[in-house]
């Protein structure tokens, strides 16, 4: 099984840099799928309460026979539950439907810039944290000035920040705002669902290693220090995906790839995106 490195968070706690995300995995096929992952070697998934999908990932950790401790799980609060009461409630529901006492890392999905002040539910979160049911909590898709008003109004600084990045939204200044914050950068839409995998660019890379563009792809996400998990339903592809760690690229082909930078979103800008779903 190939090794993962992990990252340290600002708390201490290590996460294997190197997940599988299962956001759009149908409830009925998650079990199987993160078993299969477990399987080959992945020690982190990546759920949201958003996702429907708690209960398989829950399900296929207890029965890979793995200790708990071995699987590091992130699920995130959903938009509809921003209000503090609503989302300790939230939690707990996150914590039956998983079948867990604690989850590794809990996370703010979007900030909802209007729909009300995510400082607020970042006070829950503290709650949960200091509560010990999470052993680190962050945000999602929050743009620097959102990390900055946070952090001024609160006592724990979020361990994560996971925001949008691929070849084609590099991120560099968002990523840096969270260096200098100590919060560790995730990648979410890696390969930007699939977009950045015809790239000339990233096809002559592959070719030059014997690799395939989406193994680059990832590689080029674990040499800038971020967290990654592609999503994938198929095992040959989780397989794939997981071997990024088994190679290197030059730097010059990391600068190649950086410089594929467009700016181009596969989801919406957080500023502007204030959807709550009923309920
Ligand atoms: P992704 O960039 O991981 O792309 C997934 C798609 O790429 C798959 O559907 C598959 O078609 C293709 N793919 C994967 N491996 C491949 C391979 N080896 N070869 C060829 N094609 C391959 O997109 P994603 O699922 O949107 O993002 C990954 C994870 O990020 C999600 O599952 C979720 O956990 C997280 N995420 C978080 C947010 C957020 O708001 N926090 C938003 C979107 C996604």
């Amino acid at each position: 099984m190939p090794t993962v490195p992990t990252l340290t968070l600002n708390n201490g706690v290590d996460i294997p840099q190197l997940g599988l995300g299962v956001y759009q995995v149908p409830p009925e096929d998650t079990q199987q799928v993160v078993e299969t992952a477990l399987e080959l070697g992945y020690r982190h998934i990546d759920t949201a309460q958003m996702y429907g999908n708690e209960a398989g990932v829950g399900a296929a950790v207890a029965a890979s026979g793995l200790d708990r401790a071995e699987v590091f799980v992130t699920s995130k609060l959903n938009n509809n539950r921003h209000d503090p009461q609503a989302a300790l409630r939230s939690f707990d529901g996150t914590l039956d439907t998983l079948g867990f006492e604690y989850v590794d890392l809990f996370l703010i999905h979007w900030p909802l810039p209007a729909v009300g002040d995510f400082v607020d539910t970042w006070h829950a979160l503290e709650g949960i944290y200091s509560s010990g049911r999470a052993r680190a909590i962050g945000v999602s898709n929050f743009h620097a000035h959102h990390l900055h008003r946070l952090v001024e109004a609160s006592t724990v600084v979020p361990a994560a920040n996971q925001v949008e990045i691929s070849p084609y939204l590099t991120q560099g200044p968002l990523r840096a705002a969270n260096e200098a914050l100590g919060i560790v950068t995730e990648a979410w839409s890696p390969l930007a669902q699939g977009a950045v995998l015809d790239d000339p660019v990233i096809t002559a890379i592959a070719a030059a290693h014997g690799r395939t563009p989406a193994q680059v792809t990832v590689r080029w996400h674990l040499q800038r220090g971020d967290v990654v998990f592609p999503k994938s339903m198929h095992r040959a592809r989780m397989a794939e995906n997981l071997d990024a760690v088994t190679f290197a690229l030059t730097s010059d082909e990391m600068a190649a790839i950086t410089a594929l930078d467009r700016g181009q979103r596969t989801g919406p800008d957080p500023d502007e995106f204030n959807w709550v779903p009923k309920g």
